[in-house]
């Protein structure tokens, strides 16, 4: 069978063009797979909602409510950064639902990845840095709550901390969040993650690829979790506006495919979200985030699954 790919319409609605949030690459992420012949777009597989109670799991319904309603306090409107629209609504609660239909295919098939995702920002009660759900901590609940798995590990390679996911989860020992970013970027109040790994600006590719391998050798099999979230947020880049770590493609992809390979050499399933990315010219970014895909394809292909 082929990879299982996520994707929806809804990921990119009509948003002001020159907006530093790039709501477009979700769009034109689909059409440079299509392009590029890894997927046709009738074999996307296309997510539900995620169900109100879902989000619940990690979220404070009074919250849950405003957002959806358009009501949000102006404090919570400027820590957001993106004007609210019902499209927008929709497309945050369907891009959810499609971080939990990777997850489920990801235990079903051992890979899955999604063309959206990895909202780490997002907490309890208040949206973050473009994220108003945190997908990360909500499949880690649900699928915790669900007997789905007894353990889950959350590797976040964005190149900003997972605070809002930290946070979220800081009181369930069975969600391992590990977090690797660049220490001098945004949140300049870092949470407590299980595993902070903070790095240094203008660390290049070899340095940064031997962390990944030695935090996984380490953590994997310490953990043995059932399924790893994998936040591949490709601001590492750098061409990226806001990321500092000065990865190459090259480097990107090699991250992405270790990953992968680390957790099922290990039998343990993974998948992935693509996380932050931002630059102006919106096709090198959704060929930038697309280099996951392209790498889990190899891996799939690789492995027979
Ligand atoms: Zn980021």
């Amino acid at each position: 069978m082929p990879l299982p790919l996520i994707y929806h319409d809804d990921y990119s609605p009509p948003f002001p063009a020159e907006h530093r949030f790039p709501m477009d690459k979700f769009r034109l992420l689909r059409d440079h797979l299509v392009d590029s012949g890894l997927v046709s777009d009738d074999a996307l597989l296309r997510p539900q909602l995620c169900p109100t109670d879902t989000l619940a799991l990690a979220h404070d319904r009074d919250y849950i409510a405003r957002f959806m309603s358009g009501q949000l306090a102006r404090e919570d409107q400027r820590r957001l950064g993106l004007p609210w629209s019902e499209a927008l609504a929709r497309r945050t609660v369907r891009a959810v639902g499609g971080s939990l239909l990777a997850a489920e295919q990801a235990l079903q098939h051992g890979l899955a990845c999604h063309l959206a995702g990895g909202t780490h920002h997002a907490h309890y009660d208040h949206p973050a840095g473009f994220c108003i759900f945190n997908d990360l901590a909500i499949i880690s609940h649900h699928l915790l709550a669900n007997g789905r798995v007894n353990r889950v590990l959350i590797f976040d390679c964005d190149v900003h901390q997972g605070d809002g996911t930290a946070r979220i989860l800081a009181n369930t020992p069975d969600a391992i969040t590990v977090s690797l970013h660049c220490e001098k970027n945004f949140p300049a109040r870092k949470a407590d993650s299980d595993w902070d790994i903070p790095l240094p600006m203008g660390m290049g590719d070899a340095d940064y690829l031997q962390v990944v391998d030695d935090t996984l050798n380490y953590l994997l099999p310490l953990y043995q979790p059932d399924l790893v979230l994998y936040d591949a947020g490709v601001d590492v880049h750098k061409d990226d506006a806001l990321g500092y770590l000065q990865l190459t493609d090259a480097g990107v992809s090699a991250r992405d495919e270790r990953v992968m390979r680390h957790c099922l050499g290990r039998d343990i399933p993974v998948m992935g979200v693509i996380g932050g990315g931002y630059s102006k010219d919106r096709h090198a970014l959704a060929r930038r985030h697309g280099l996951l895909h392209h790498s889990a394809h190899r891996v799939w292909t690789d492995l027979g699954l």
